[in-house]
């Protein structure tokens, strides 16, 4: 095999895992690229390794077995309104509930740990795992556990995968024009509740993380606008701008964005200017980016309203024939392209 990343002798850089275009091209040049292409060949695959979607998605019978994975390395692994056992059960079951598959069949839950690492610690990220599983109605099926050396590991680290069934397979990239874009609250909460403790920066307010499992908040679209969603995605590394960028380009549609329409608190905007980061650019950890057809969109947005995690549920936008996979933000002063993220502008945030 060829080098096709770099000159002999590169070396991985922080934003190739940041959820922006650095860590697309990383992932579609090297993984990608070898494994969607393996002789391997499943005919039930439906969604596979190529389509870069949440999941996998494998047809069974008239059903769609949905399969996902991801590692958490946040730090701080403590941080207002979570912790890296509930992130890691959330992020597993929202990844599944974003393809359709809101019923949870089982999870793995994989955890490596530093020599040394308090016991105190990791009771207490125990117990908020079993309490985020509780949540979700979404049971840990097996597992594994490996320790390594002081010093050759943060902490710890801690992979979940996730399997579901659906009838109703969700894609990232069935937009079409004249769709409407919702979100189910405010945005960036996640991202900056984890920089501001990073940092232990004060702040006025209440700046949490939104970390919540999604699955019966879109459990409850689906089941009561039968027909209406036509994409989905969480908005977590890279934020909202980059999920949209990923189903503009995927659907082959622009995104019109009126900007005042994003909720966004009073905290995270202060901390957001405090730090130079746009909140479009952060990560959510209990947020859906939902493309639902025009004539369907009051009823979902009512049906999201009802819930608790959808309460600030917002139309934010309207998929478009002008700049196909291009996100345009109407400031309400003007037009203008919003730029891709290269990554996510915090690191190990997820
Ligand atoms: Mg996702």
């Amino acid at each position: 095999m060829t080098a096709i990343l770099t000159a002999p002798g590169g070396r991985v850089t922080l934003k190739q895992g940041g959820g922006g275009r650095a860590m697309r091209t990383l992932i579609e040049k090297l993984f990608v690229r070898d494994f969607a292409t393996m002789p391997l060949h499943n005919p039930n695959l439906s969604v596979g390794v190529g389509a870069m979607d949440d999941g996998a998605a494998i047809r069974i019978g008239d059903e769609w077995l949905v399969i996902t994975t991801d590692s958490h390395v946040i730090h701080p692994i403590f941080f207002p309104g979570g912790d890296i056992g509930r992130l890691s059960i959330c992020g597993t079951v929202n990844d599944l509930a974003m393809m359709g598959a809101t019923t949870v069949l089982g999870l793995t839950c994989s955890v490596i740990l530093e020599e040394g690492f308090a016991l105190d610690s990791l009771e207490a990220i125990q117990r908020s795992m079993i309490a985020a599983c509780r949540e979700a109605g979404a049971p840990v099926v097996t597992g594994d556990t490996k320790v390594m050396g002081k010093r050759e590991l943060d902490g710890i680290v801690i992979n979940t995968c996730g399997i579901g069934l659906t009838r109703t397979l969700v894609r990232d990239n069935g937009l079409s024009l004249g769709d409407r874009i919702i979100v189910t609250g405010s945005i960036a909460e996640h991202g900056l509740a984890v920089m501001a403790k990073r940092h232990e920066i004060g702040i006025e307010g209440n700046l949490v993380s939104d970390v919540a499992p999604l699955n019966d908040l879109v459990a409850s679209v689906l089941a009561g606008a039968p027909g209406a969603v036509t994409a989905m995605k969480d908005p977590t590394r890279g934020g909202v701008s980059s999920a949209l960028h990923e189903m503009a380009s995927k659907s082959g549609v622009g995104i019109l964005i009126d900007e005042r329409a994003i909720p966004v608190t009073a905290a995270v905007r202060a901390v957001g200017e405090l730090l130079g980061i746009d909140p479009l650019h952060v990560a959510n950890e209990g947020k859906a980016l939902i493309g639902v057809r025009a004539d369907a969109a009051d009823r979902v947005l009512e049906i999201l309203r009802a819930h608790p995690l959808g309460r600030h549920a917002a139309i934010i936008g309207t998929c478009v024939a002008e700049r196909p996979g291009g996100v345009i933000l109407n400031t309400g002063f003007g037009k203008r392209l919003l730029a891709e993220p290269e990554g996510e502008p915090l690191p190990r945030i997820c």
